[in-house]
């Protein structure tokens, strides 16, 4: 038969699925020989069953008769006794931590004969009556669901009618008349009397917190925390121990180190005469926890025995819940606490020092995410700052700049000294020198991988996106909120890419000692180090020697390339072409895609050859020595045109004015002949390839040529040609023959032999990855474009989707995170493994990398590691936080 209750000695903290995080680890105190008031646990799956049927599962209420009956001997008093009281409190606690999701019901088991034989018990009348007060207060509020500032504000009046703020002035005869006020209440939004029978008291409370884990608040809270909704709460309840019963009582929370900064030393607070919520809920100043010395130095030497003792047995920093009871020290809670990611990394260093963890263990101590939030200038917390709105936090950081609404002002404004922040409704290739140039980039329309996000993410650059409230008006130059206040160019706005907060003015900015260090220029053994950049250098330098997968960056420029190497790149896995095509060359890749002849075009060709030769010969100099993957030009063919309306539109104001057009009549028809619907599925990638002539070929020559030149002058070249958006074998066949016939043309050889290179394709289409087997045969590697394969996989347009309707998508559960994010294990992993196995049966030592979005992402990179892939290549200023990731992965794989 289920077992429903456990006793405080029955468990550990290893089952907090089934007791949760309180209950396990009451449990383990427990059995650790701490002072713990007795009580037991009713487990989380009495609570899915009573959500599921609307009634405690069939056995429970007898196990918990038979658990209450043990206390009551256990602690000899009966619960509610009329003389001496047992009260219990009942208390919420799922496997993970909600802080004040749930509920908790204090002083179950008083009434109006109870509260007597308290106040005999205790000596004291005015407590008694505090408690009782307490108890209808917070059992009408959570368990009869009335209005919470009824309670308040009866309280309010008291306090006043007394002529006193605090509520310590409120004597016995005032408490009591406040129940009497409170009863009145419960009457009134109930029609009920408030319960005098204790178990009644108990079992409802039991009810009101199992429901506590559908409440709106709960269930915002677990969608924010990607807490799966169906676990369920546990109800621990233990018996009642009093911080109300006077000054030499109390209640305190406390931190066995810094959780801010990981310092060690004593931490927290701690309040006379109060209960429970008191210390939280902010109704009194607290005393910093180290007054309670001078205080009541017993209990507080026992708490700090009781405190080192926990970290030595948790292994970890702890946070804990104490009450004295007229100088008795008990126990109410520990968990291992939650920190700052600065505090996560110097206290897994500390505790390896300490000897409690070894180095793996520090390793998993910490996260990517944490780090990348270590790498970012903040904003300084302390400032005063007025909120204009909040975006989506696209790209960590903290920007502050005056505001400019296209590319050119940025950069010229920029050029002659000034801080800009580029603001559009969302941004484009075209905005590339301007993002450059700004300090950071502000949009109101697009989601996490728009355009202006995945650029800005890419160059390490603060981006909030969709900030939807406000109008961006470019032509007029300014900005318009929901509520009419108006920004317009060259006001200062500040930007926080880590919360999407837009502030008005100038927001004081503190830098970044870790990305000084990753940068190179604040070496680690030196003074000017402090604990933290330390300790990142010493996890890292774990993580890197645990790790199974390599990282790669995607970099375009030959300055990108050496920063990645900085940052502890291994290779570029995606040189991506297309930003090479832009600014001035753009007429010449105009003229490539107009051309009507061959020669026309041959002689467009030629002239990009000299400065496509430049541009690798730039990154494959930087990357001396590493693997360097070149994709041949990606994307659609209009990319490179004029917009067809504002075309249409221009020739049609020439034309009305009797100007020549000819020539933009010309572009015209051309710029509609290669208009598609559906660009994103139409003619970019391989199939460009094969549809305009000459074009992979002279990037393929400007590859081999660059590679020839740097061997000859003795640099080591490793480059890698990389076909995109390959569907078909064929289509690879068709391109490996054109690079077979190039690379043995003499521009491409060193003494009479071609510098060595592999030819692979990207897998980012369904098809690819189904027919990986084949592929294979013409690839010496593949690399997962998990863009467009989460795109192509599930149909959603990438470009589009996150600002329509993703946020639905996200608040119904559909899922957890955005796909293109964080890689969907089930549909497009499954298309990553697929093709991981096809491949290797083809060619067993295929290479295996991921160069989308996802390379960088810390879950997907886990993912990847188990999938068996060779590398994960993401943008240069993830590059730290793959490495760490994929140590990590290493530490915890089954595999491994
Ligand atoms: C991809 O599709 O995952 C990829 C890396 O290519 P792009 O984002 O340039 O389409
Ligand atoms: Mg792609």
């Amino acid at each position: 038969m289920t077992k429903f209750v456990f006793d405080f000695a029955e468990g550990d903290r290893d089952q907090k699925d089934l007791l949760g995080g309180k209950g396990a680890n009451l449990a383990e105190m427990t059995n650790l020989g701490l002072p713990v008031p007795p009580g037991f646990t009713i487990t989380t799956e009495a609570c899915r069953a009573y959500l599921a049927h609307g009634d405690e599962p069939a056995g429970m209420a007898r196990e918990v008769s038979d658990h209450l009956a043990a206390l009551e001997r256990a602690m000899g008093r009966t619960l509610g006794d009329a003389d001496d009281p047992l009260l219990v409190s009942v208390r919420s606690g799922a496997k993970f931590s909600m802080p004040g999701m749930m509920e908790t019901v204090l002083n179950v088991g008083l009434n109006d004969t109870s509260v007597e034989g308290l106040a005999r018990q205790a000596g004291d009348e005015r407590f008694a009556w505090d408690s009782y007060r307490r108890l209808v207060q917070m059992f009408g509020a959570t368990v009869l669901d009335i209005p919470a500032e009824r309670f308040a504000d009866a309280l309010d009046d008291a306090k006043r009618a007394k002529g006193t703020k605090d509520d310590l002035d409120l004597d016995a005869d005032d408490c009591r008349t406040l129940v009497d006020t409170y009863k009145g209440v419960v009457r009134d939004g109930t029609g009920r009397d408030f319960p005098q029978d204790p178990r009644e008291q108990m079992d409802l409370a039991v009810r009101a917190v199992f429901s506590s884990w559908n409440s709106p608040r709960a269930n915002v809270y677990r969608r924010q925390e990607r807490i799966p909704a169906d676990l369920g709460t546990a109800v621990s309840v233990c018996s009642m121990v009093f911080g109300n019963l006077g000054m030499d009582s109390g209640t305190g929370v406390a931190f066995t180190r810094d959780p801010s900064s990981g310092a060690r030393g004593v931490y927290g607070d701690y309040l006379q005469n109060a209960q429970g919520e008191d210390v939280v809920a902010g109704i009194r100043n607290t005393l910093a926890l180290a007054e309670l010395e001078r205080i009541d130095k017993t209990s507080y030497d026992q708490l700090i025995e009781i405190m080192t003792t926990l970290e030595n047995h948790y292994r970890d920093l702890c946070d804990i819940e104490f009450t004295i009871e007229r100088g008795k020290l008990w126990m109410l809670q520990t968990r291992v606490g939650k920190r700052t990611a600065a505090a996560a990394f110097t206290v897994a260093t500390q505790l390896i020092d300490e000897g409690l963890i070894d180095a793996d263990e520090a390793l998993q101590r910490v996260t990517g995410a944490q780090l990348a939030n270590l790498m970012f200038p903040r904003f300084d917390r302390d400032a005063e700052k007025e909120l204009l709105t909040t975006g989506m936090n696209a790209s960590p950081g903290a920007a502050v700049g005056a505001v400019v609404f296209d590319s050119r002002t940025a950069v010229r404004r920029a050029k002659a000294g000034e801080k800009v922040l580029l603001v559009r409704r969302e941004t484009n290739p075209d905005d590339l020198d301007g993002m450059i140039a700004a300090e950071g980039v502000l949009t109101s329309r697009g989601g996490r991988t728009s355009h202006a996000a995945v650029v800005a993410r890419g160059m390490g650059k603060t981006a909030v996106c969709g900030a939807e409230e406000l109008e961006v008006d470019v032509k007029a130059k300014k900005i318009t909120t929901d509520d009419g206040r108006e920004v317009v160019e060259g006001d200062i706005l500040s930007i926080d890419g880590t919360d999407g907060g837009v502030y008005l003015g100038e927001v004081p900015v503190v830098p970044s000692p870790v990305m000084t260090y990753f940068e190179g220029e604040l070496d680690p053994d030196s003074d000017r180090a402090d604990d933290l950049v330390r300790a990142v250098h010493r996890i890292m330098t774990h993580a890197d020697a645990s790790r199974r997968l390599r990282v790669r960056v995607n970099a375009d420029t030959g300055d990108d390339a050496a920063r990645a190497r900085r940052f502890g790149a291994q290779g570029i896995g995606l040189c991506r072409t297309e930003h090479m095509f832009l600014g001035d060359r753009r007429e010449l890749v105009e003229a490539v895609v107009l051309a009507e002849t061959r020669d026309e075009r041959e002689k467009s060709l030629a002239a990009l050859l000299p400065l496509q030769i430049e541009d690798f010969t730039a990154i494959l100099r930087a990357m001396e020595g590493l693997p360097v993957t070149i994709r041949l030009l990606d994307p659609p063919l209009h990319e490179f045109l004029p917009d067809l309306t504002e075309l249409t539109v221009k020739v049609a104001i020439a034309q009305e004015r009797g100007e020549d057009t000819t020539s933009d009549e010309e572009l015209l028809t051309a710029v509609r002949r290669l208009h598609e619907q559906n660009p994103m599925l139409g003619l970019r990638g391989v199939r460009l390839g094969i549809a305009v002539p000459g074009l992979f070929a002279m990037q393929v020559r400007a590859i081999t040529r660059a590679a020839a030149t740097l061997a000859a002058e003795g640099v080591s070249v490793d480059p890698e040609i990389m076909v995109p958006l390959v569907g078909a074998v064929q289509e690879l066949q068709a391109i490996n023959a054109e690079i077979a016939e190039i690379t043995s043309e003499p521009e491409s050889q060193v003494d009479g032999k071609t510098v060595p290179y592999a030819v692979g394709t990207m897998i980012e289409l369904p098809r690819a990855a189904i027919t990986a087997a084949q592929i294979a045969e013409s690839a010496e590697f593949f690399s997962f474009g998990t863009n467009d394969l989460t795109q192509t996989t599930w149909g959603f347009s990438r470009d589009d989707v996150e600002s329509s309707f993703f946020s639905a998508y996200l608040e119904t559960g559909i899922f957890g995170a955005s796909p293109f994010e964080s890689i969907d294990v089930e549909g497009v992993g499954y298309l990553v493994e697929l093709a991981t196995r096809e491949g290797r049966k083809t060619r067993p030592d295929i290479q295996l990398g991921i160069c989308g979005e996802h390379g960088g992402d810390p879950e997907s990179v886990h993912f990847f590691h188990q999938a068996g892939l060779d590398y994960v290549s993401c943008s240069p200023f993830r590059i730290p936080i793959a490495r760490l990731e994929a140590g990590r992965a290493s530490g915890t794989a089954a595999d491994d």
